[in-house]
């Protein structure tokens, strides 16, 4: 069970607040080991995260009850630049029953949505963490109102973990900038089915139970990874893509809301698509979650994205485009919210021009000609977000995919499309800042495009023509 340790409780974080090092016990760190740190001074969400390690991988068992608890273990594979003496983890709810840090026990204590461990003695450079809990998962209420987290299902639970949704129901470093390849392995009654990212790997049933195993091999952040647990239509089929490639589409359909046939037909057509666009599909499985669970969103869930009911087609277009943008380059910062969802907008738009609606051109247009100075369209500007409850608004989505035409206005055609291509490229798999795609329109355009970023990410008020 849980050793009672006093230690500092934690400072609030700001940029000067001191590392939480453990007090107690009172023995000194040892020379040359350093605290892990307890935020990662995201400009939006100031708690998350930690500076003093990065995870390489997560392993999640996790087993669920018919009355909706949990019993889990989650082995985390991290290296450190130092040894350290403490560390934290992000940890929402749950009932934490011990910690291991290389084979050994760990002290371990909790503080608002902080798990910080004391290791029996310092880490190596590299050093496994084992967390063993259990409990019913909390649902996470997000800065805008909206859940996730952990959410109840009329026959299950779904874990939609945008943007801190994962810490209840798994402790990790919940931050977009530090990502890691997961096994995730969901041991479910057997007449329920359970949904993770990647590919399935196996899939056994015993004793009336049944553990669905999920790898997710390409990095993940942490508010990408997923879990569908309940009474599920499941679909299985290949998918050949654009480059010959074919891969594995698994698809969740709640029965009540039919087969979902028109979706499911859309699926590798959207993929192939995006990949003529954005070049090859980052992933090596697909599929889609399709249920009416009340959370009012979709979510671009790796490889695997979640709609809370029949998607339309613009949906099903801007969750696959996440895809690329947003899920395979990721921002480090949620401040750069932007390079998810104003791609994901422009590629709804590019598809409709394509598929029988407006052209992007006019699309665009008409929405920049609806809204005059004083809409609220323009405020905040999309990379100058202060508050988090903006990080889903319109401003982030259209005036977002509007600057992205704008600029598609000023290169042509054929440099945007090397732009788009070019960055998902070459940012594939890692945490990126809009600086850095700033630079690279700059290079591919051969055209100083500083002042044209700020006033259409930076500058509150309306952007003079484009
Ligand atoms: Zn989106």
């Amino acid at each position: 069970g849980a050793l009672a340790v006093t230690l500092l409780p934690l400072a609030p974080t700001t940029a000067t607040a001191a590392p939480v090092v453990a007090q107690a016990p009172a023995k000194a760190a040892a020379p040359g080991t350093v605290a892990g740190g307890t935020t990662v001074h995201d400009s939006l969400f100031g708690e998350i995260g930690n500076t003093g390690y990065d995870v390489k991988h997560y392993g999640i068992a996790l087993a669920y009850a018919a009355d909706g608890s949990v019993k889990a273990t989650t082995t985390i594979e991290a290296t450190a630049k130092k040894k350290l003496s403490s560390f934290s983890l992000d940890l929402e709810g749950l009932t934490v029953d011990r910690v291991r840090v290389e084979g050994r026990t760990a002290t371990f204590t909790r503080t608002g949505t902080k798990l910080l461990v004391t290791p029996a003695r310092p880490t190596g450079k590299r050093f496994t963490v084992v967390v063993g809990y259990h409990g019913r998962p909390v649902t996470h209420i997000d800065p805008d109102g909206a859940q996730d987290g952990w959410v109840p299902s009329t026959t299950g639970a779904t874990a939609l973990s945008e943007p801190v949704g994962a810490q209840t129901w798994f402790p990790n470093n919940n931050t977009p900038r530090d990502k890691a390849s997961f096994d995730v392995a969901l041991t479910v009654p057997k007449d329920l089915a359970a949904a993770a990212n990647g590919v399935l790997r196996s899939r056994t049933t015993k004793h009336g139970k049944t553990t669905w195993t999920w790898r997710q091999r390409q990095p993940m952040a942490t508010y990408l990874s997923l879990v569908a647990i309940g009474d599920f239509d499941v679909y299985r089929s290949k998918v050949k893509l654009q480059h010959g490639r074919t891969i594995s589409a698994w698809t969740f359909v709640q029965p009540s809301l039919g087969k979902a046939a028109a979706q499911r037909a859309l699926l590798p057509k959207v993929l192939r698509f995006s990949e003529q666009q954005y070049g090859r599909y980052p992933f090596d499985g697909t599929g889609m979650v399709i249920q009416d669970l009340g959370v009012g969103y979709a979510l671009e869930t790796q490889s695997r994205p979640f709609f809370d009911g029949v998607p339309d087609d613009a949906t099903l277009v801007h969750e696959l485009a996440h895809q690329w943008f947003g899920d395979s380059v990721t921002p480090r910062d949620w401040g750069d919210i932007w390079l998810n969802e104003g791609f994901a907008t422009y590629a709804e738009a590019n598809w409709a021009s394509e598929h029988g609606g407006p052209t992007t051109w006019q699309a665009f247009r008409k929405v920049y000609d609806a809204n005059d100075t004083s809409s609220d369209l323009w405020k905040p500007a999309p990379n100058a977000l202060e508050d988090p409850a903006d990080l889903f608004g319109d401003p982030v989505y259209v005036r977002g995919g509007l600057t992205l035409e704008a600029l598609r206005h000023r290169i042509g055609d054929e440099k945007m499309q090397t732009l788009l291509s070019t960055w998902a490229r070459r940012q594939k798999g890692k945490s990126v800042r809009t600086s850095q795609f700033v630079a690279l329109a700059e290079q591919v355009s051969d055209q100083d495009l500083g002042w044209f970023f700020r006033s259409w990410l930076e500058v509150t008020s309306k952007p003079v023509g484009y």
